[in-house]
């Protein structure tokens, strides 16, 4: 029978499993690292502008913290599930591993739809949330950072409700913050870049130019925006993007066969991404539906947008120009997606390497707050590539000398350092 419910947290579990098996974990490793190592639920009330209270639920998961503090997003999303932040916790401990930051993984969140919330009620989300896990996040345990739906200003109340709370400054608390409020200068930019700097190395090793490529891409958010930024820099052209319509409950895709203008439809797009499609008509783009970017004529894919988006059911759709897909999203394609993609010539760009980018410009936003110091957006720009383009050789080389696709050589790599680091520590 077909599937047509996916966890994120089984399609996780699974990709490790598989990493276990490559690894011959032991039985006791195995089990350590397929849950989180602690999970905190809890309630939020807050006092709403109507007068009202209304409850939230909130988490945040540690998946493992061997290797460093644990860190990873805060999504405030209305579909979000424990299963999720669980999913997406051990998504960010592979993150770290595989970009060589000492750092472990973690994520949380609020089941909540911030287009409904006025800024009052999102600030008295954000300190609720931080009152109820203080006592377990910190600049040496658990450091959060922004992820879909939260922006710099969100970190900036957790950060103010936690300084208050402790009487300190702890600007090395959480990462994502404004620039002028201990922020790092590329924090805004970095996840988007490091996709294209991962793609400019696998074109590099397909003898592709990247000026006569093209490209599609799903999500219209902070990771898609500045993908598309740099890729049209480097020369590429990119023809389709989709974005969720808040009003219609679905997302479309916009399609211009000469190329997008990023700015133009930046100006037509709200600040969680969806853009206005009465709006993009009259600007000269096409209206498709949702699934549509999967299946333009396109050199490179890039999904930008959420978790359980490439299935079994749509991987057939993928026009069979496509060479390159690179995942901005987090877990954007199923395990039976990704088998029937190993089948094919498309050279995947797993996840927790091609959106290594923002968390490993938060590790330098974290060293530049502990320091009080802080480093110019050239010399960010600079670490940054070197970073990424260092972790994407390491995956590259390992999987052409195991003959292991990206992913796997992505698993094994970063899956290995962090058992290695919990053997050490002589926790299994
Ligand atoms: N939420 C982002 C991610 O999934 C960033 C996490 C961080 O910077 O800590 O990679």
């Amino acid at each position: 029978m077909k599937k047509t419910t996916y966890n994120p947290f089984e399609t996780a579990q699974n990709q490790f499993d598989h990493a276990a098996d490559l690894l011959e974990l032991d039985h006791a490793t195995r089990d350590f690292l397929r849950n989180p190592m602690r999970e905190y639920h809890f309630t939020i009330p807050v006092l709403m502008d109507d007068g009202k209270v209304k409850v939230f639920k909130g988490y945040r998961v540690q998946h493992n913290d061997a290797r460093g503090p644990a860190k990873g997003g805060i999504r405030f999303h209305p579909l979000g599930t424990i299963d999720t932040v669980r999913a997406l916790s051990m998504w960010m401990t592979w993150k770290t591993s595989v970009a060589d930051i000492p750092l472990g993984g973690s994520n949380g969140g609020v089941i909540c739809d911030p287009h409904h919330l006025s800024r009052n009620e999102q600030e008295k989300l954000c300190r609720g949330w931080v009152r109820q896990i203080v006592k377990n996040v910190g600049p040496f345990s658990d450091i959060p950072a922004p992820d879909i739906m939260t922006n710099a200003q969100h970190m900036l109340w957790m950060l103010d409700e936690y300084e208050v709370i402790l009487g300190k400054r702890y600007p090395g608390f959480i990462t994502g913050k404004p620039i002028e409020m201990g922020g790092s200068q590329g924090r805004r930019e970095a996840t988007g870049y490091g996709v294209i700097i991962t793609v400019r190395e696998a074109l590099k090793e397909l003898a592709i130019k990247p000026e006569n490529t093209l490209a599609s891409v799903q999500g219209f958010g902070n990771v898609a925006r500045n993908a598309i930024e740099l890729y049209h820099r480097m020369g590429g052209k990119v023809i389709c993007v989709s974005s969720w319509d808040e009003n219609d409950h679905c997302s479309y895709s916009f399609q211009k066969k000469d190329g997008i203008d990023l700015n133009e439809l930046k100006s037509i797009a709200d600040s969680f991404g969806g853009i206005d499609k009465m709006k993009a008509q009259e600007l000269g783009y096409e209206l498709l539906p949702g699934e549509a970017w999967l299946e333009q004529e396109v050199d490179i894919l890039i999904p930008a947008a959420i978790e359980n988006q490439i299935t079994e059911e749509n991987v057939k759709k993928i026009n069979r120009r496509v060479k390159i897909m690179a995942e901005g999203a987090n877990g954007p394609t199923t395990t039976e997606a990704d088998k029937l993609l190993k089948e094919s010539d498309i050279f995947i760009i797993p996840d927790f390497l091609a959106n290594a980018g923002g968390v490993i410009c938060s590790y330098f936003e974290q060293v530049q707050s502990n320091m009080n110091y802080y480093w110019d957006k050239d010399e960010v720009f600079g670490k940054l590539d070197a970073k990424m383009t260092s972790a994407y050789i390491s995956v590259s080389d390992f999987s052409k000398a195991n003959e292991l696709s990206m992913r796997d050589a992505a698993y094994v790599i970063s899956v290995n350092r962090v058992a290695q680091a919990c053997h050490d520590r002589g926790w299994v």
